[in-house]
């Protein structure tokens, strides 16, 4: 018998449910004869940061550019550590080393996938010989769910250093009923077309409550121009287009629907395992996910990951694994960046059994419930 497989993410779906609104915006940027940097992305900035609870937003081309911009913007770079974890994305580090700086990469804690924050107060407090100061931290929340971020917000507090939130998969997210994003110095947003808010294109965007940094983010973004043609400062070029802005302001009145529908299919996902050899993943006590991925640990009863993914595509559902390699054992960062004290053992164990279920807002309840067949398959 052949079946259509569900595919792990489809930002086709997004574009396609809000697509008469989506079509007359981009018609709209279009006629107005102004393409960067004009009033769809300022409108779009002051909208996300009165959605997210910031005094200021700042558009960008990209999440990788909105952290590396925060670290320019901080004076971070050459001379400077920054602690982050290796289980992410590889955007996290790359961000790091565009800014100047040398990425110092701690361990996880297995059960949520988001940094060990004793490894973090470990080095703060006790730096590994060689390295230049630890001046920031950066704190992923990974698939839609908070760090541990009160321990490490104290930590660097104590130490001096900043902590930057990475936010590129928990827009909408809490933690103890505060937004994620408005918690440490300044966070940054992927607006890549899979995330929980996502544009057609690349974009990103960087949130802030101090004005002087925004500003100076903002210079920095087109060249260090305050004045138009006149850099008052080193600068890179990192723009948020017009296009793309009109879009994401569509897509920001759904976000929120979608958070709530993503949280609705992982709970049918959390009732289809229970009893069966995979256990859902662990919610933080205290935090609101927003279910960027739903992530299991493949590898119980016998079964490898391969295996639980390879009967799940006979079932007709599609996987993912975010993310395969750890970013310290990819060739361009191995033996190269330096590892926590931990050595980062649970992010290359994590590596090895994460798997992905399908999850976005437009999966429909006949979908949501064959997936939910198929994961009930998996113990039978
Ligand atoms: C997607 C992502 C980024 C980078 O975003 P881009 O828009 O692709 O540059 C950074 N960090 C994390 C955790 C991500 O998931």
């Amino acid at each position: 018998m052949s079946m259509t497989v569900i595919p792990q993410a489809d930002p086709g779906a997004g574009y396609r449910a809000q697509q008469a609104e989506i079509d007359a915006a981009v018609a709209r940027a279009l006629a107005s004869g102004w393409y960067i940097l004009g009033r769809e992305g300022e409108a779009f900035e002051q909208e996300f940061a009165a959605w997210l609870g910031t005094t200021r937003a700042v558009g960008c081309a990209n999440g990788t550019d909105a952290l590396a911009l925060i670290l320019r913007g901080l004076g971070i770079g050459e001379g400077s550590t920054v602690a982050t974890v290796s289980h992410t994305a590889v955007a996290t580090v790359a961000a790091i080393e565009m800014a100047g700086a040398v990425p110092l990469l701690l361990d996880i804690d297995p059960d949520t996938y988001t940094m060990d924050p004793d490894e973090l107060v470990a080095v703060l407090e006790d730096p590994p010989p060689g390295l230049p100061p630890i001046r920031a931290a950066i704190a992923v929340h990974l698939y839609g769910q908070a760090c541990d971020l009160d321990p490490m917000l104290a930590a660097c507090q104590a130490a001096g250093a900043a902590l930057i939130e990475d936010c590129a998969q928990a827009h909408g997210a809490m933690l103890g009923g505060r937004r994620l994003g408005t918690l440490g110095q300044a966070s940054a947003f992927s607006l890549y077309p899979t995330k929980n808010l996502g544009a057609l294109g690349d974009g990103g965007v960087l949130a802030t409550d101090d004005f002087e940094l925004a500003d100076r983010i903002a210079a920095i973004r087109q060249y260090g121009w305050k004045e138009r043609y006149i850099s008052s400062m080193v600068g890179v070029n990192s723009r948020l287009d017009e296009v793309q802005a009109a879009i994401l302001r569509v897509k920001l009145t759904a976000l929120d629907a979608g958070n709530e529908r993503r949280r609705q299919i992982a709970a049918a996902y959390d009732a289809a395992l229970a009893g069966g050899p995979l256990s859902p993943p662990a919610r933080r006590p205290d935090a609101e996910h927003v279910f960027h991925q739903y992530v299991l640990r493949a590898g119980a009863w016998g079964m490898t990951r391969s295996d639980v993914q390879a009967r799940l595509r006979n079932d007709g559902v599609g996987t993912g694994i975010h993310y395969p390699v750890p970013v310290h054992l990819q060739s361009a960062y191995a033996g190269r960046v330096p590892l926590g004290p931990a050595g980062c053992a649970e992010t290359a164990r994590a590596s090895q059994e994460v798997l992905s279920l399908p999850m976005y807002p437009e999966l429909t309840d006949d979908q949501v419930g064959h997936i939910c067949w198929a994961l009930r398959n998996l113990a039978g």
